[in-house]
């Protein structure tokens, strides 16, 4: 089966293609890309002030020494010897920065909601438009969360994990230049130790996880184990199973000990290594930095040992923070992958090239139609079919369940090309015709009415949506629906749907049924119920029905013989081939399968 290329990836992993991917958003960022610039302008001012901090937090902490400061020349408009000033030097420092923050955090989420907007409006027009085997291949319900997960997978790295990553990088390589700058030696001696047990600490730390991961997964054998035994306990004492399972139960849970009691085991080491290691990389340091500054002839001055440190415990949390920033990053391109991937689906508007737009009377032909869905290739489910139905002519396709009849319907709105043959309507091919222009004269009235949360008035004029209340009220009235919906209270305002009132099968019929009438077409697709309405229900949905297909062309998967007999045709189906064909009278004459469904009054 073809697997849709959106569900492939669960996991992470990015190749050169979802990079190619992900670059799309730039794409949406480009209308925004005036604001944007000014954003990441105040980005980076806001960060290269925030390194003003630890220097000036350093020099203040240092100010009782002689030693002259390397950045006394740099410094000394602040004069350093007071503090008053130093604390004012802060204060504009936080001003400066907190309105700088407030641009960049504002116009980020400006563009950031700008492109989402867009994004969002993208995919749902690329999905609305994709072609039904889309639908059939992916889970509505499954693509719907996944669009959202994303989106807000998307939304939060634009707007807050981009900026907050380069913030941490200017941090990091603003840091590293003063520093080395500060005291080159004393640089050196940092970036040898703490970068090497930085990294034994994550490989560390990776380590440990896939222990522990090894052990969650244990646990999940041992809760199936538990739900299977519980959802299943009569078989369990039917069979005297009871030992076998707590057996199976015994070893999963064995396992879990071992496993964890191993990583806890792991977790000691852990944690011993950080205290000595970490903490003695950092007395280490300390120790070096104030030898320097002692002596006759000191090397470094306290306020640069004190801005140095300053800086090393900023860029420790900078470090700290940026492989989860990563993490996210890396979820956010492969959220954007998937996004784009169904963006890069073509849609009817790009599949269907059709432009003719034939007069549309209602001549529909099959010729010699062969088909089988796009997924299941090897399946033909209609071989052979060929079939005139004239204007105004009503024609009832029967026979067993999966027989094709459906299908046949699909193929009449061109869901789905066909494999072979050409079905025509008033001689054009299908495929010659403007999709929208022919679905634009059929309507269908399916066997499960689905109404929208909505008003009755809506879900009317759903089959012309400029339709005014006078042309909803007429089509109401002819589909047997008026009176029912004037005993509402709110009449034509009643809400319906999941949130409204419940309407019965008849009425949801009759409302269908309005909804076809006002889009007034020339082909109708009818797909009978066959869950029996009471008698009176079953009238008035006849009588509408009735009036629905005078003059238009009727194609009726039909369940029930009255509608069957006044068919001017009836198309016996099975093994996807016409079995049979002919009016009811002419059918009955042989004893073939139809003389048969009619003896057994089954229609399906
Ligand atoms: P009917 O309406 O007569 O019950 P259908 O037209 O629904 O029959 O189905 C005809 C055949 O096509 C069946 O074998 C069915 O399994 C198959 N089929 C129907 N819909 C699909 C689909 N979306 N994808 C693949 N096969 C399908």
């Amino acid at each position: 089966m073809l697997r849709p290329k959106t569900n492939k990836k669960e996991d992470i992993k990015l190749s050169k293609d979802s990079w190619r991917k992900a670059k799309k958003i730039f794409s949406y960022l480009r209308p925004y890309s005036g604001q944007y610039f000014i954003g990441w302008v105040f980005l980076i001012l806001s960060s290269s002030m925030g390194l003003i901090f630890p220097l000036l937090m350093g020099q203040l902490l240092g100010s009782g020494s002689d030693t002259p400061s390397s950045m006394q020349g740099i410094l000394e408009k602040v004069s350093i010897d007071n503090v008053n000033s130093v604390a004012l030097g802060l204060l504009i420092l936080f001003v400066g920065q907190a309105i700088f923050s407030f641009i960049r955090v504002v116009t980020f989420t400006n563009v950031t909601e700008g492109a989402l907007r867009d994004m969002r409006h993208d995919a749902f027009k690329r999905l609305i438009y994709m072609p039904m085997d889309f639908f059939n291949q992916n889970k509505v319900g499954e693509l719907m969360s996944r669009i959202s997960a994303d989106i807000t997978q998307v939304q939060e790295v634009l707007r807050t994990t981009i900026a907050e990553f380069f913030r941490q990088i200017i941090i990091i390589v603003g840091g590293v230049i003063i520093l080395v700058y500060l005291s080159w030696k004393l640089a050196l001696i940092m970036f040898a130790t703490v970068p090497v047990v930085a990294i034994i600490a994550v490989l560390f730390g990776r380590f440990i996880r896939k222990l522990s991961k090894k052990a969650q997964d244990e646990t999940a054998t041992s809760n199936s184990i538990l739900e299977e035994s519980l959802m299943g306990i009569t078989n369990v004492k039917a069979f005297t199973n009871e030992r076998f399972m707590l057996g199976k139960f015994e070893k999963a849970i064995d396992m879990i000990k071992t496993l964890n009691v191993k990583s806890g085991l792991w977790r000691g080491v852990f944690v011993s290594f950080i205290i000595f290691c970490l903490f003695g990389a950092i007395v280490f340091i300390v120790w070096q930095g104030i030898l320097m500054t002692q002596g006759p002839n000191p090397e470094l001055a306290p306020q640069d040992f004190f801005s140095i440190i300053m800086f090393t415990i900023m860029m420790g949390a900078s470090f700290g923070s940026i492989p989860d920033m990563y993490a996210s990053i890396q979820k956010a391109i492969g959220a954007t992958e998937h996004l784009m991937s169904i963006m890069e689906q073509e849609n009817e508007l790009e599949l269907y090239k059709g432009t003719e737009k034939p007069a549309m009377t209602g001549k529909v032909e099959f010729k010699d139609v062969t088909f089988h869905y796009p997924q299941r290739k090897d399946v033909e489910v209609l071989t052979g079919i060929s079939l005139a139905i004239d204007k105004n002519e009503t024609v009832a396709l029967v026979g067993s369940s999966g027989a094709g009849k459906s299908t046949i319907a699909s193929l009449i709105l061109n869901y789905y090309p066909v494999s072979g043959g050409s079905i025509n309507f008033d001689g054009v091919n299908a495929n010659a015709i403007a999709i929208d222009h022919l679905r634009e004269h059929i309507a269908i009235v399916p066997q499960e009415v689905i109404l929208f949360a909505g008003s009755v008035r809506e879900n009317i004029a759903y089959g012309k949506t400029d339709a005014n209340d006078e042309e909803i009220l007429k089509a109401a009235d002819q589909a047997n629906a008026l009176e029912f919906i004037n005993g509402f209270p709110e009449g034509l305002d009643t809400q319906v749907g999941d949130r409204g009132i419940q309407l019965s099968g008849g009425q949801k019929q009759r409302i269908a049924i309005a909804r076809a009438i006002l889009k007034n077409p020339t082909i109708l697709i009818l797909d009978e119920a066959t869950s029996a309405l009471d008698s009176e229900s079953e009238k008035l949905v006849q009588d509408a029905l009735n009036n629905l297909m005078k003059g238009r062309t009727s194609i009726v998967i039909a369940h029930r013989l009255s509608t069957i007999k006044e068919a001017n045709k009836i198309l016996v189906l099975g093994e996807g081939k016409i079995l049979e064909q002919g009016t009811h009278e002419e059918l009955m004459l042989s004893p073939g399968n139809y003389a048969k469904l009619v003896e057994l009054q089954t229609f399906e």
